[in-house]
């Protein structure tokens, strides 16, 4: 989600320096992976889609590892060989390999990207489908979506996290380009529109602006569109909730979903995590937003088993899923906890077991099944 016009990027660098896209890994001269570690469960994709390139590759072919897991667990992939890796943030990096004509940095940020999926994921291994029609295939669904780039990187400093250590402090694009980029998008008739960030809400506060610009800009556009607000961090979602709250009750009629990482109902596991707010303050902001604003769809991330979560902190989490997914049209995404690399959490004691991850997760699960729209739940291993 954060970084599709990353890959749109790429596929037209090599376009354009008078490469052909080949959709058959045993045909293909080069192949590029983007890969994402942010929890164990997408390094182990990753991973699983390396070996099966390096498995299925012709001899001469060349793999080339881009994105985080190079900069999040580098040892990882120094274990399966010699690889070319080029970290997130650094892919003009790939000149060295390319020697191109146009340079990477010279290739714009495409706003109409393909809407590739890779069938190397778990449930593509489960599927016992020939060999030969489903690993080696590069999944093009033949749609495009939509994505403005917006920002990268972010200003926290969650424990947890390994996204900071692939790309860093922020940096927000200057907000004349995104409105340029966005006015483009709408003017080609998209209907639904993503702002990619990692931390949608700290937008240019590292260049003298910040979201309620970005929000006013981009609402200022006329047209019949959907946004999609992803990675919204509830500190600066409260810093500036007087105007932010004006703008979604205004535009929520063009807000597809707004996904707020919230992550703990425990204030002390949110001390933990350095998440900087306290339940109760979410608590009384999103009420406030979701009685303005009934039908705006409101995706809270929630993260079960983080170190020292003991049974209390997390009926406290329980507690606040309950509260406000009763009251409210709100969905939530739950993630166990995984240790990352080289993060403060990954030193942590007390480390919830696997399997009471599993016991928490199901228990959330149960208290919004019995609500109309059941949650939407991710299971993150
Ligand atoms: S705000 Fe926290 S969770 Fe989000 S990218 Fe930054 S450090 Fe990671």
């Amino acid at each position: 989600m954060r970084k599709r016009t990353d890959n749109q990027k790429i596929y037209d660098y090599m376009i354009k320096n008078g490469f052909k896209f080949e959709s058959d890994y045993g045909k293909a001269d080069m192949i590029f992976i983007d890969t994402c570690a942010y929890c164990q469960m997408e390094e182990d994709n990753s991973v699983n889609a390396i070996q099966r390139c390096l498995d299925y590759k012709k001899e001469s072919a060349q793999i080339i590892v881009l994105g985080c897991l190079p900069a999040i667990n580098p040892l990882r992939l120094e274990q399966m060989g010699k690889l070319h890796c080029v970290p997130s943030g650094r892919f003009n990096e790939l000149d060295k390999f390319i020697k191109p004509k146009i340079d990477y940095d010279s290739i714009p940020d495409n706003t109409k990207v393909r809407d590739f999926y890779s069938p190397f994921v778990k449930e593509g291994l489960n599927q016992k489908v020939g060999q030969n029609n489903l690993l080696g295939k590069y999944g093009y669904t033949g749609n495009d979506v939509n994505h403005v780039k917006v920002a990268t990187g972010c200003l926290g400093n969650c424990s947890y996290c390994a996204i900071k250590l692939a790309w860093g402090k922020l940096k927000s694009r200057p907000l004349e380009d995104i409105l340029k980029d966005f006015k483009r998008v709408i003017k080609n008739g998209a209907k639904e529109v993503t702002l990619e960030a990692h931390d949608l809400s700290s937008y240019g506060l590292d260049i003298d602006t910040n979201v309620v610009a970005l929000l006013r800009g981009v609402f200022g556009v006329e047209g019949d569109y959907k946004l999609v607000l992803h990675d919204f961090n509830p500190l600066w979602l409260m810093h500036f909730y007087k105007e932010l709250k004006e703008i979604l009750v205004n535009n929520h009629q063009r807000i597809k979903y707004i996904n707020i990482p919230v992550q703990s109902g425990s204030n002390r596991i949110l001390k933990l995590m350095h998440r900087p707010y306290k339940i109760e303050q979410i608590k009384e902001m999103l009420s406030d937003l979701m009685q303005a604003a009934p039908s705006l769809w409101v995706l809270c991330d929630i993260m079960i088993g983080f170190p020292g979560e003991t049974s209390e902190d997390f009926e406290e989490t329980k507690m606040f899923v309950k509260e406000m997914g009763e009251k409210y049209k709100i969905n939530y995404w739950f993630t166990k906890f995984s240790v990352r690399p080289n993060t403060e959490a990954e030193k942590m004691e007390n480390k919830v077991d696997e399997k009471t991850k599993e016991e928490r997760e199901n228990a959330l699960r149960m208290v919004l099944s019995s609500k109309a729209e059941p949650a939407v739940t991710v299971a993150a291993a």
